[in-house]
């Protein structure tokens, strides 16, 4: 493989974004659609627009510096400088690929944190949802900083294991760990991850949590738990989501959300967040996001034995974790397609747990009303263009699923 090629195939992609935000940007249209026009007044309707705009202009600033950066580093040979630094220390392959990796996913991080100040600071301040303060911000940048040194690293060095151990049978080894890893993920992550972020509390007694166990009783859904998270100590911005399985399987409410919404919309989200788990789309997802790995895998293993790639990177001593890391660099076009499959499902998924909410919960209004809220609540693009919805969208646009939900009865 030619560097050039290798050269394009990264502008091509930067391209294919910026093509895509373009016409995203274009599609802003002058008046709320007709659906929406009583409840989003013009000047809302308007700063929707310009919060559009500004993370839009940040995104395709982040994309452009670090397109050229990654070009950059291919042609002046700094993937090569990099890898014999980290091999002078002549530890063993599994400690080098890490300090390899390491330092480039460190420098990564340092890179990407004054695009992060500047969302958090700027843009979502100006815009009213920023509720996080510089202390808040640091230490949630070091718990993540720490979480992926402790579980990336470690993940990282049972591959390169794995690889170097087990020869010809690697990827299905690394494809057996990584399911289980996720799993095990899966099931912990509610009671030991969330928290080291954020305070979940169980739903206190009262009107909604009793409008909402008659509803799981109805239903014949055994709650595990049904917590708040205090959503409110970062930003405005309100959500509501089914996590874990099994015992540790929850569905959590933004304490912003509960504020904002009437008990029977609340339910009503619950009732969404319920059909999710009634048709197993959590598993589905997960399912398919193994094969995802497994064909990742497969395509790797193919990758290692042809180390020719390596050259248009201008690395001089191939090895595991070079590989790995080049091979994520290529991957991401065919990663492109699959998450584009991956969003037409899940929006497919949206519309089941609407209609379960709907013809189990009966308040279409109150659905619908509750969508409302939350466009207008987080200022969203209510006419984000096609190309943009199947690119990055894992939910249907609010007035698609307005128009959906009207169509149930
Ligand atoms: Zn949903």
């Amino acid at each position: 493989m030619s560097q050039y090629f290798l050269l394009s195939l990264i502008l091509i992609q930067w391209l294919f974004k910026l093509v895509i935000e373009g016409a995203n940007l274009l599609n802003l249209q002058e008046n709320p659609p007709e659906l929406l026009a009583q409840d989003f007044p013009h000047s809302t309707y308007q700063q929707s627009q310009n919060y559009l705009k500004a993370n839009t202009f940040l995104d395709i600033l982040h994309s452009t510096f670090f397109c050229l950066l990654l070009c950059g580093l291919i042609l002046l040979g700094a993937f090569n400088l990099l890898d014999e630094f980290a091999r002078h220390f002549k530890y063993g392959e599994i400690l080098t690929g890490l300090i390899f990796l390491g330092s480039l996913t460190a420098g990564y991080l340092i890179l990407d944190l004054p695009f992060r100040i500047y969302r958090t600071f700027v843009i979502e301040e100006k815009y009213g949802f920023n509720r996080t303060n510089p202390q808040t911000f640091s230490i949630d940048f070091a718990k993540q900083i720490f979480l992926a040194a402790i579980l990336g690293g470690s993940v990282l060095a049972c591959i390169l294991w794995i690889f170097e151990a087990t020869g010809n049978l690697a990827g299905l080894y690394c494809w057996i760990f990584l399911a289980v890893f996720q799993v095990i993920l899966i099931y912990f992550a509610p009671t030991w991850i969330m928290p080291l972020f954020n305070k979940f509390t169980p739903l206190a007694e009262g009107a909604l949590k009793q409008a909402i166990e008659s509803y799981a009783k109805q239903q014949h859904f055994t709650l595990q738990g049904i917590f708040t998270m205090d959503g409110s100590k970062r930003s405005t911005k309100s959500n509501a989501f089914f996590t874990g399985f099994g015992k540790h399987r929850r569905v959590v409410l933004f304490d912003t959300l509960i504020a904002n919404h009437t008990v029977e919309e609340l339910v009503a989200v619950f009732a969404h967040e319920i059909g999710h788990y009634k048709k197993k789309h959590i598993f589905k997802l997960f399912v398919l996001s193994l094969l995802n790995t497994g064909l990742m895998l497969f395509l790797l293993t193919w990758f290692i034995g042809n180390p020719a790639f390596l050259q248009a990177f201008g690395l001089h001593t191939p090895s595991i974790y070079a590989s790995l890391l080049f091979f994520i660099i290529l991957y991401a076009p065919v990663s492109t397609l699959l998450s584009i499959g991956m969003n037409m499902l899940s929006r497919r998924f949206e519309y089941e747990a609407d209609t379960y909410a709907v013809l189990t919960y009966h308040q279409p209004g109150t659905m619908i009303s509750a969508l409302k809220k939350l466009a207008l609540k987080n200022l969203s693009n209510l006419t984000p263009h096609p190309w943009k919805v199947a690119y990055s969208y894992s939910h249907p646009t609010v007035l698609q699923r307005i128009v959906a939900i009207q169509k149930i009865q």
